[in-house]
């Protein structure tokens, strides 16, 4: 299990999140710039710090269109409690203390998770005596900040990981962790019916507005797997899932949580933005990978399609090549223990381990067959290589000079990895040294 710790900025608007959030995040834009939707306009990121991942959300970045402050600062305030282990509250010291930093406060008095008070635009040095001024509003000492000088943002931020319970070491129990993403009217409530049945009504689905993960557990075969977040799944709220960038930001956390992503797709229908845009956060996010293409019972001639439309969905989804397809009908409920056939095969493979031996004959056979092109004034040539121990499938080869690795070199080698070992539905990492 390898789950992100989330960090969630809110605030009243023109206080400074959005910097914030851009000084916190690490670009990765090189790698990301051909798969579609990584690249826009994004409320999310990654962020690191001492050599803690984490996920940094701007919860500004939620916009609803005709509502007023109250309503919007307190869904803002809603989705950073539900979503977030750690909650920055942002202030701007060239206003003080105002009278919407207090209804924000008011809400945000209610979460158990921490909340960290930092007050932005003190750009100038010395003593932080101003401080006491925002302590009346009950949430602990604020951190003096300056998100556009830099001033302050790396106590914030040894905070932030001082708070963060440590997730990476909590789970650990034998339950396959299983996140079913896909847009609206795919079929994932109906999946997350047929495999848990109806009578797990949901009681927030009457209540509306708590937004409290649900999960469900369930065993097959003798197999148990937890169903993050069904009551997400389930609830159809009108005010939230319409929010298309929520949408995503709720996607992101459930696959957070996940050791295996089902991605859900219909296969009756043409595949869309939406569907690859949720399927890139998969991929970014380095998980599992199983694609459920659903409604299968709605597609006549299905001998004829099967192919066709598995071609359809290698095209669209280029960057998922790893993934296993899998036609489901969650509505008849055909098929449906082939979801949990591949998942026990994703578990094995990342579990497998490839001898050295072996892994060298296929290196070896790899550079005869195709020796790597000129890139970068050399010529790659890789001496020996062997599988390391990690949690993804990961592979550490010693190279005259690593910089001579052409991307499309990279590919054939975990093609030719793959072609040999297997490795359905799991990202694997090459890694490249100097033989010194
Ligand atoms: P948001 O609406 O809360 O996301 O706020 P923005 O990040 O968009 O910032 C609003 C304005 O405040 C922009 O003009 C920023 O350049 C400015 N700003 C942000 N942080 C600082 C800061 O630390 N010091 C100063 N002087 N200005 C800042
Ligand atoms: P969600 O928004 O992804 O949770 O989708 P739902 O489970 O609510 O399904 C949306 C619509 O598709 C509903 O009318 C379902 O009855 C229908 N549906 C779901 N799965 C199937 C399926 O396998 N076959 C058919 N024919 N319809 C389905």
């Amino acid at each position: 299990m390898r789950k992100k710790g989330i960090v969630a900025i809110v605030g009243r608007p023109n206080v400074g999140k959005s910097s914030l959030f851009n000084r916190i995040i690490r670009e990765k834009k090189s790698i990301v710039e051909d798969i579609p939707g990584v690249t826009r306009d994004r409320i999310y990121g990654n962020a690191e710090w001492l050599t803690r991942q984490f996920i940094i959300i701007d919860t500004g970045g939620i916009t609803l269109e005709d509502q007023p402050f109250a309503k919007e600062i307190k869904i803002q305030a809603e989705i950073a409690m539900t979503e977030a282990d750690v909650i920055v509250f942002l202030l701007n010291h060239q206003d003080g203390l105002t009278d919407e930093d207090k209804v924000i406060a008011r809400i945000l008095y209610k979460t158990k998770k921490p909340v960290i008070v930092a007050v932005n635009k003190y750009d100038k040095k010395g003593l932080s005596t101003d401080a006491y001024e925002y302590m009346s509003i009950g949430l602990g000492e604020p951190i003096m900040i300056s998100s556009t000088h830099g001033i302050g943002v790396g106590d914030l931020l040894d905070k932030m990981i001082a708070e963060m319970p440590k997730i990476e070491d909590e789970i650990k129990d034998d339950r396959t962790r299983m996140a079913i993403i896909g847009k609206p009217n795919v079929g994932k409530s109906s999946l997350v019916n047929s495999l848990v049945g109806e009578e797990r009504m949901i009681v927030s689905e009457i209540a509306g507005t708590t937004l409290d993960a649900v999960d469900s557990n369930l065993q097959v075969n003798g197999k148990k797997y937890t169903l993050i977040d069904t009551a997400g799944i389930r609830r159809k709220s009108k005010v939230f899932e319409t929010i298309e960038k929520y949408s995503y930001l709720r996607s992101l956390t459930t696959i957070n949580s996940a050791d295996i992503v089902l991605l859900m797709i219909d296969s009756s229908v043409k595949i869309t933005d939406q569907d690859t845009n949720i399927g890139g956060l998969a991929y970014e996010e380095r998980k599992p990978i199983i694609i459920i293409a659903n409604k299968w019972d709605l597609v006549k001639d299905k001998e004829k399609q099967i192919l066709k439309k598995e071609d359809e969905i290698r095209a669209y989804f280029k960057y998922l090549q790893y993934a296993k397809i899998i036609f489901v009908s969650a509505h008849d409920k055909t098929r449906i223990g082939k979801i949990f056939e591949a998942v026990e095969d994703v578990k094995e493979a990342l579990n497998r381990k490839i001898k050295t031996s072996v892994f060298n004959e296929v290196l070896n056979r790899a550079q005869l067959i195709n020796p790597a092109p000129n890139h970068n004034g050399g010529r790659l040539k890789i001496y020996y290589g062997s599988q390391v121990e990690a949690y993804l499938p990961t592979f550490v080869m010693f190279v005259n000079n690593p910089s001579y690795v052409h991307f499309s070199y990279k590919r054939f080698l975990e093609n030719q990895i793959r072609l040999q070992f297997g490795f359905d539905g799991v990202p694997i990492t090459l890694l490249f040294r100097e033989r010194k």
